[in-house]
């Protein structure tokens, strides 16, 4: 079935160029995998491996609450991929354009004009960015809860806001600086919540005119539970926490409008809010709708059990972008987290160097395990294995987990000393939302010159 092409040119000792679209969980492994598994050919030069991504490093998603709240270094959840990866190029920019019947892509760098990079394997693995829906107001006040830019900027935005509301004497600018609404509550939307509410009730003890009820958090979610991840059981655990901890969680409510941060909810309940966090589902990044290859009924790159595109010879894919079907469950997909990618990955690797030489392909088959999330400094929910936790054992068993996962021994020395850290010291409560606009400072220096 599959193309011998590449099996012959193999033979012949041609170069053979992979290449990775997306440096994250999928890219990061996959290209981790492949170095290992053709260091030979790699030294020999019969084969390059290739990675595009914006970013030169690879997000490690599920400590982006841990760095919003301030307990990680941002720079410590993040794993540099050209000091891992030092048989792979790495370029950084994106991908705009593929032609897998030409097997090309548009490649716009960073800087200058983009221009074309031939290839013989592609690995999609270009993740998804956030699902959002035509709501008016929402590109106004709305971030996302994807990337260390989005959870950083919104530590600072919660801490300027306790300052603001400390700082006024107008109770409208208080009340509305004072209340954080969070849209969607799967892992993202809870962890983001409950961190970044844990946070903001620590930093409130240094303020004299704010105490932690002055503070609104409200969680608005289309369904009738939270965490799905979790299961219902562990589910309505979570749920009774966030409400015992003061949070508004509106269940089976959507979020109207929300002009100009006047928000309006299907209950009919309206309020100000100067800040939205939308973390309500993910789509495949736009890519995958600039190429060629199949897509299924949700947009995303028809992948086959094998992590090979469907009906597309020389094309992979795995991860968020990818439509795989979850071979342990007839009939769904593999939904998209870490725990599927990072196995993908691996068995994607394993399928393009079988594919290189003429083998067969393996099927990828994982059954989902459960999942542990943080709910804040000391609190957790896990259910793994069927083994429920809740509290302190389920936050120590969150932290271990993801401690295991993080990529690199480097990188997991670091989250451990952040983490010893925080044991000693308390939480850094400093709001660097400066540091956005770095030349603000410089512009007005010039301003004055002039005048
Ligand atoms: C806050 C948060 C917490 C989470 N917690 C958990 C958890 O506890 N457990 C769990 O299992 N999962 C969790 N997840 C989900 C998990 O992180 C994702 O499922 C996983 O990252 C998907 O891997 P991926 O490689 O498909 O995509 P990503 O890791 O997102 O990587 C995609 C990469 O592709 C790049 N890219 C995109 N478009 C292009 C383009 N056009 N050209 C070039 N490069 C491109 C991006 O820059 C990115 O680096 C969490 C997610 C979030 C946001």
């Amino acid at each position: 079935m599959l193309s011998q092409a590449l099996h012959e040119g193999w033979g012949l000792r041609m170069n053979k160029h992979i290449l990775i679209v997306g440096g994250g969980y999928v890219g990061l492994y996959t290209a981790l995998r492949l170095q290992r598994k053709l260091h030979r050919e790699l030294r020999a030069g019969e084969v390059r491996i290739t990675i595009i991504d914006p970013q030169s490093y690879m997000t490690y998603q599920p400590f982006l609450p841990e760095a919003a709240a301030g307990n990680l270094s941002p720079r410590h959840v993040v794993a540099p991929l050209r000091r891992i990866l030092s048989k792979v190029r790495i370029l950084n920019g994106t991908v705009t354009k593929i032609d897998h019947s030409a097997r090309t892509v548009t490649f716009q760098p960073a800087e200058g004009s983009a221009r074309q990079v031939a290839y013989d394997v592609i690995v999609m693995a270009a993740g998804s960015i956030s699902r959002t829906l035509p709501i008016p107001g929402l590109t106004d006040i709305g971030i996302g809860f994807k990337t260390v830019g989005e959870a950083i900027a919104l530590r600072n935005r919660v801490l300027h806001l306790l300052d603001v509301a400390e700082s006024t004497d107008d109770p409208e600018v208080r009340r509305r600086a004072l209340t954080f609404v969070v849209v969607g509550a799967g892992f993202a939307g809870v962890e983001a919540l409950a961190e970044l509410e844990d946070m903001a009730k620590h930093s409130t003890r240094y303020y004299r005119n704010i105490t932690s009820s002055d503070v609104r958090w409200v969680l608005v979610e289309a369904t009738n539970r939270v965490l799905p991840e979790v299961g219902p059981e562990m589910g309505r655990w979570t749920l009774e926490q966030l409400r015992e901890r003061g949070i508004e969680v509106k269940l089976e409510t959507r979020l109207n409008s929300c002009e100009g941060g006047h928000v309006m909810l299907s209950d009919g309940s309206e309020f100000d809010a100067e800040t939205l966090v939308w973390t309500a589902g993910v789509k495949p990044s736009p890519v995958v709708n600039d190429s060629d290859l199949p897509l299924d009924e949700r947009g995303r790159i028809k992948a086959t059990a094998m992590l090979s595109v469907v009906g597309t010879p020389g094309a992979f894919a795995a991860g968020d972008a990818a439509g795989v079907p979850d071979v342990t469950n007839p009939g769904q997909y593999c939904a998209p987290n870490a725990q599927h990618a990072v196995r993908q990955a691996k068995v994607l690797a394993d399928n393009v160097v079988r594919y290189l030489r003429g083998q067969e392909l393996a099927e990828y088959r994982h059954k989902y395990v459960g999942s542990v999330a943080g709910l804040g400094l000391h609190q957790g929910v896990a259910n793994v294995y069927g083994l429920k936790l809740r509290g302190f054992p389920a936050w120590f068993m969150h932290r271990t987990y993801h401690l295991s996962r993080v990529p690199t021994l480097n990188r997991k020395v670091r989250v451990v000393v952040d983490w010893t850290l925080a044991l000693f010291f308390k939480r850094e409560t400093i709001s660097l939302g400066e540091m956005e606009h770095p030349r603000e400072g410089f512009r007005a220096a010039v301003a004055t010159t002039r005048r």
